[in-house]
Parts: C-alpha cells; structure tokens; sequence
C-alpha cells in the first residue's frame, strides 16, 4: 500500500534529521524530528487529529458541527484542514499579535478566523477564554452544534503524541536515545512524548526548553510560576500547568533568550538547508544546552515544529529583528 488515503492518514510518521553542526560541536548525536513535514505545517496538526478523533468517538460532533478553538495559529490551520476532509466547520480565535503568514493560511483552509486582542491568561477577553465562551453559544446556536477543541487542558491532544511521536522516536533511534526536550505550548508534545519515553526507559532525560516570557522554567526549576523578558517566537511560552502538563515527567528545565537561539536557526538553513520557525530555534537551543550537560556520545532528540515560511515577515525580515534589537541573518542583513 503507497497510497495514503487523504489528510490524516498523512499526519506523523516524519523523519528523524541528525543537525550536524550542533551534532559535532557538543560530541552527542542531534537528531530533529521533521514536523515541519505534516501536511498542514506543523507539529499541530497530531493535536488537532486526535482532539477531533477523540471528540468523534465519544458522539461529540455531528456531521457539520463546528469546531471552535483559541490557537497561535498552527492547531486552528490543523483543525481547519482536517475539519474540511470531515465535514466540519471552524471557528478560529487568535491574538492578532500572530504572524500574518498564519492568518493567511487559516484563511485558505477556509476558517471562520476571529482575531481578538493579546491579553493574559487571567483576562476573560484571553484568546482561549474568548474561544470556550465562543463554543458554549455556538452548541446552543448551531444546527449540528458545535465543540471547543480546547487544546490546552483536553488530553486527548497528549494522549495523541504518546500514541504517536514518542513511539516514533523510540523505533527510530532504536531505542537509543538519552535525551529529549522541546518547549511548550499546550504542554502536548513534552508530556506525551515525555511520557511514552520514561515508560520505556526511566533514564532518558526529558528537558523543558522554555523561551523568555514564560513562566515555566521557574515553576520546573523553584516551583513558582514565574515570568521575566519576552520572545518573538509563537505557539510556545507557558504561564501556567495546563491539564496536558500535570504529571509530564520533566527532569530538567532550560531557559532560552532568542539571543542564543534565533543564530543557531539562521546558520540551519543557510548550511544545512532547513529554514524553520522559531519555537525550533529554541528546541535547538535546548538540545544543545541538554548536549552540554549530558556530554558527548549521547543522542538527543528535539522537535522542529514548522517552516520558517511561516515567520517569513517577522522571523527573516531583518527590520523586524533590528526593531526587537534581535540578531539578523547575516545573509539578509
Ligand atoms: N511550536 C509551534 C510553532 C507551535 O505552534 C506549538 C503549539 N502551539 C508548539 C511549538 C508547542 O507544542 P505543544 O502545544 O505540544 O506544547
């Protein structure tokens, strides 16, 4: 069988890419998973399938139903693509503060896109916030009602990287592997990938990438969730435990300013050909910091989330980083 039968038989199963620079300057073998090659873009689009998997098979959407959620941009493009194999409707909720690429290609898949104002978690006009109410009256309202994928506290989105990633990682790396760590957004792909790996073997470390602005590198490190600076990166940066974070085995926690990381991305695609976004520039960053620490002739693994195309506007467009006092590429400066 080579004939992938449509969208989300095309979710997962991505390759794994050694990074050889970092590979050789810390000793340990760097290896990527390629997110970035899901059909919708992103590591999102895992999230968005078995959220939708897990609401069909407990009868919670109906045929035409919408789907609601509050999202940085990748998990909406993920609910809208397979909402559209599936006969579903979306209603997307997005701080306007995303990049333009994002709500562009939201607008493509045909999402019904609400751009709302970027206010904290505690704000009740918060994104996520904005969203549940959202779908609380559009159940009321809609022919075939309507459900709030609600990514960041429904575990079916952790449960689907448990499922999937870290037993792909697993097979693989053959099992070798001592080390993995990514950022987090929902908290999905650290705790479900984190916990999937610790059953199999309780050694591998598993390490918080944690960018600026985020308040979980201090919660994993003193208990007290406590924030300090800012990132340009999206879809990462935490402020509290989400249901899919509770009980993730996190050994290790690492706080990365987009200084040390943006110029690891830069030279990753000018070298070795791979332009991505910048939650992988602080994933990087991470497993580079974990290398150091565990010393060479171990094998760690990190997620490269999306494409840099993604962040074109901001991310490469060396006036934006001049404006947040940002390194450039060198190549485009
Ligand atoms: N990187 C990008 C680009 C994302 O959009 C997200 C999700 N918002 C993440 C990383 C974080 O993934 P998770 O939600 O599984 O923590």
């Amino acid at each position: 069988m080579q004939i992938r039968s449509g969208f989300v038989d095309l979710v997962g199963n991505t390759p794994l890419v050694r990074l050889k620079k970092v590979s050789q300057e810390t000793g340990c073998e760097i290896l990527g998973k390629c997110e970035f090659l899901n059909p919708g873009g992103s590591v999102k689009d895992r999230a968005a399938w078995a959220i939708i998997e897990d609401a069909e098979k407990k009868g919670l959407l109906e045929p035409g139903g919408v789907i609601v959620e509050g999202t940085a941009g990748n998990t909406g493009i993920g609910l809208a693509l397979v909402g559209n194999t599936r006969g579903y409707r979306t209603v997307i909720v997005m701080p306007e503060t995303q990049s333009q690429e994002k709500k562009d290609m939201l607008r493509l898949a045909g999402a019904d896109l609400r751009l709302v104002p970027a206010v904290p978690y505690k704000n009740p006009d918060n994104y996520v916030k904005y969203a549940g109410r959202l779908a609380e009256e559009m159940a009321r309202s809609e022919p075939n009602g309507a459900i709030w994928a609600n990514q960041f506290d429904n575990v079916a989105n952790r449960e689907g990287h448990y499922r999937t990633t870290g037993p792909e990682i697993w097979e693989q790396t053959g099992g070798k592997i001592d080390g993995f760590t990514c950022a987090v957004g929902t908290g999905g792909t650290l705790a479900g990938v984190g916990m999937f790996l610790k059953e199999r073997r309780a050694g591998v470390r598993i390490a918080l990438a944690d960018p600026m602005g985020a308040a979980l590198y201090n919660f994993y490190k003193n208990g007290e969730l406590k924030a300090e600076g800012s990132s340009i990166t999206e879809g990462i940066g935490q402020g509290r435990i989400t249901a899919n974070l509770e009980g993730a085995p996190v050994d290790d926690a690492f706080q990365i300013p987009d200084e040390e990381a943006l110029p690891l991305l830069f030279d990753l695609a000018i070298e070795e050909g791979l332009v991505l976004g910048g939650s992988s520039a602080i994933n990087i960053a991470g497993a580079v910091r974990l290398a150091r620490e565990l010393g060479p002739g171990h094998t760690i693994v990190t997620i490269l989330c999306d494409y840099g195309s993604r962040y074109q506007s901001k991310l490469f467009n060396p006036a934006f980083l001049a404006e947040k006092g940002l390194p450039a590429p060198r190549w485009l400066a």
